[in-house]
């Protein structure tokens, strides 16, 4: 039951290299924020629009004064490596998810939790069986804690080891936005993969252990 997943990249890709150095150090790209419109630093905070499951660039008023609102949610702030979470094979191919690569997110709007992975079209979503997500919060408790809508579980099981993280949600769609960015001709090409090794690493710059 895979659907593309059309209103949850930036509409501006502005975030697809949030995470990452832009080719060559320059700063050409401008960054606004999405509700007030003015000028905002490379760093800056987002919202999440709930129903429309956009993220937004904030600025620190705009973030002060919305993120109150009851459309609006702050982004996750934590970031959780976790190298010890158990995903035994067969529960991964029950999420049937076409690549090693995805972000798991419970959400409030369809009432289940999603996996969305990355597409030359953007973030492809489909909702997981309650079973499978069950069984892996039996074996992993610390995915219990996960905050709903504001943040995800992003896996990486191209890599070996396996990589997993809690994440704020923005992080996770930065993944997939820097995927579509990417991605040449029919398998993705070695700018994804370099792509993907670079989110990963500094995630893993950023992350506390758990
Ligand atoms: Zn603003
Ligand atoms: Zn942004």
């Amino acid at each position: 039951m895979a659907r593309p997943s059309a209103p949850v990249v930036p509409a501006n890709g502005i975030d697809a290299t949030a995470t990452s150095e832009a080719p060559g150090g320059g700063d050409a790209r401008v960054e606004v924020c999405d509700i007030c419109g003015i000028t905002i630093a490379e760093k800056h905070r987002h919202l999440l629009h709930l129903v429309e499951r956009r993220i937004e660039c904030a600025c620190e008023s705009c973030w002060n004064v919305r993120s109150g609102d009851p459309e609006y949610r702050p982004t996750g702030n934590r970031t959780l490596w976790l190298p010890d979470l158990q995903v035994p094979d067969d529960l991964w191919a029950g999420f049937q998810i076409p690549i090693g690569l995805a972000f798991f997110m419970d959400s409030t709007v369809t009432a289940c939790v999603v996996a969305l992975y990355p597409s030359p079209g953007g973030a492809t979503e489909s909702e997981l069986h309650f079973e499978s997500w069950n069984r892996m919060r039996e074996l992993n408790p610390v995915l219990v804690g996960l905050e709903p809508d504001i943040e995800g579980l992003v896996v990486n099981r191209l890599s070996d080891p396996p990589a997993y993280a809690i994440a704020p949600i923005d992080t996770c769609y930065a993944l997939t936005g820097a995927i579509k960015m990417n991605w040449e001709g029919i398998s993705g090409g070695p700018g994804v993969q370099e792509a993907v090794t670079r989110f990963f690493a500094e995630l893993e710059r950023e992350a506390v252990p758990a």
